[in-house]
C-alpha cells in the first residue's frame, strides 16, 4: 500500500502573547495510504482542524513533517505549492461560510480553474462545471444562481464541486456533514464514497463523533487535547476500542435498537475538556479517565503497537510499567 500522506510528530502550536502557548497539536503521527478514508476524530477543540490546516500548508508547523507524496509540504517552492493544491482540497463544515454569497454557483466552481489557467476557452470551462454539477447531484440550471438559494445539503454539494474542479486526488474534508440535518448527512456521504471510487480519491476525513466515520472510514485515529491516543482499522476499533477515551466515544453512540440501548452502560466523562494552553502532565486524558492510575500524571504514556496495526498511548497497556504502586487505581 502507497503511503500518500505521512505526518510525523507533528506539532503546531499558538503563541497566545504574554506567554502563554496554545499547544494544538502535541506529536501527532499517523499515515493516510492511497485511496482509503482516514477517519479523525474528536471533540472540538482537540486538534483535527488545525492538523487538516497544517497538512494543506494553511499553517505553518512548529515541528515535526508532513510529507505527501513524498515530498515535504512546508518546504515547496512557488511552484511546487501551486502544483500541490491541484492535488489536495479541503472540504469545510459550513459550506454557507466558505462559499461567496455574491458569486453564483458557476462563479465559485469555476474560481480555481481559473487561478490555475485551466481552460483558455470559457466554453470548455462551463461545460466543465456542468459536469461537476452533474457529478455532485445538481444540474446546469443551478449555475446562475447564488449559494444562498440552496438547501444546506445542496449547499455542500457545491462545496464538493468546487473541490473537485481541479481534479484533486486527495480531500481534507473537515466536519462536512456537522452542520447537516440527519437526513442529509447520509446522502452527502454516499456522494462522497461514490466520488471516490470514480475518481480514485483519498479523504482526510474530520468528524467530531465516530458515527458517521464509522461507515465512511477504513482506518480512524481519536484525537483527544492534541494528541493521537488511539489508531486502526475502523471495524477493530468499534469491536475492541483500547483507550477509555475512545471506549467512552464508542459508548455515547446511540444505537438503534431499544432493548440493546436501555441495557447498555453508558460511560460518562467527568469534569471538563481541559484548556490545550494549559494540559494536565502526564496523560492529557487523567483528569476525565474513570482508569486514572499514579503514573498517569507523571509519566506521558507512549505511542505504541500494542495489536497488529492497533496503536494506543495509554499505560494501561504498558507492559513495562512494573511498579505496582503506580498503577493503583485513583479514587475519585
Ligand atoms: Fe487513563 Fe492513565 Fe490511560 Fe491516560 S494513561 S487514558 S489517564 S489509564
Ligand atoms: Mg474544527
Amino acid at each position: 500500500q502507497e503511503k500518500i500522506l505521512q505526518v510525523h510528530e507533528l506539532k503546531k502550536y499558538f503563541n497566545m502573547g504574554k506567554g502563554s502557548v496554545l499547544q494544538a497539536v502535541d506529536g501527532v503521527s499517523f499515515h493516510v495510504n492511497k485511496g482509503e478514508t482516514f477517519g479523525l476524530v474528536g471533540e472540538s477543540g482537540c486538534g483535527k482542524s488545525t492538523i487538516g490546516r497544517t497538512i494543506m500548508g494553511l499553517y505553518d508547523k512548529t515541528d515535526g513533517d508532513v510529507l505527501f507524496d513524498g515530498k515535504n509540504v512546508h518546504e515547496l517552492n512557488e511552484k511546487e505549492r501551486f502544483h500541490f493544491y491541484r492535488s489536495m482540497q479541503m472540504i469545510f463544515q459550513d459550506p454557507y461560510a466558505s462559499l461567496n454569497p455574491r458569486s453564483t454557483v458557476k462563479e465559485v466552481i469555476s474560481e480555481p480553474m481559473e487561478v490555475h489557467g485551466l481552460y483558455k476557452n470559457k466554453r470548455e470551462q462551463l461545460d466543465r462545471v456542468y459536469q461537476l454539477l452533474e457529478e455532485v447531484g445538481l444540474n446546469r440550471d443551478h449555475a446562475n444562481r447564488y449559494p444562498h438559494e440552496f438547501s444546506g445539503g445542496q449547499r455542500q454539494r457545491i462545496g464538493i464541486a468546487r473541490a473537485l474542479a481541479l481534479n484533486p486526488n486527495f480531500i481534507i474534508a473537515d466536519e462536512p456533514i456537522s452542520a447537516l440535518d440527519v437526513s442529509v448527512q447520509a446522502q452527502v456521504v454516499n456522494l462522497l464514497k461514490e466520488l471516490q471510487v470514480e475518481k480514485g480519491l483519498t479523504f482526510l476525513f474530520i468528524a467530531h463523533d465516530l458515527s458517521m466515520v464509522k461507515q465512511i472510514s477504513d482506518r480512524i485515529g481519536v484525537m483527544y487535547l492534541g494528541n493521537m491516543v488511539e489508531l486502526t482499522a475502523s471495524e477493530e476499533l468499534y469491536e475492541n476500542p483500547l483507550h477509555p477515551y475512545t471506549q467512552a466515544l464508542l459508548s455515547a453512540i446511540p444505537i438503534p435498537d431499544p432493548d440493546i440501548e436501555e441495557t447498555r452502560e453508558r460511560i460518562i466523562l467527568q469534569g471538563e475538556l481541559p484548556s490545550p494552553i494549559n494540559p494536565p502532565s502526564g496523560c492529557v486524558f487523567r483528569t476525565r479517565c474513570p482508569m486514572a492510575m499514579e503514573v498517569c500524571s507523571m509519566k506521558k504514556p507512549v505511542w505504541q503497537e500494542v495489536g497488529q496495526n492497533h496503536y494506543v498511548a495509554c499505560h494501561l497497556y504498558d507492559d513495562t510499567l512494573e511498579n505496582k504502586d503506580l498503577t493503583k487505581q485513583l479514587t475519585r
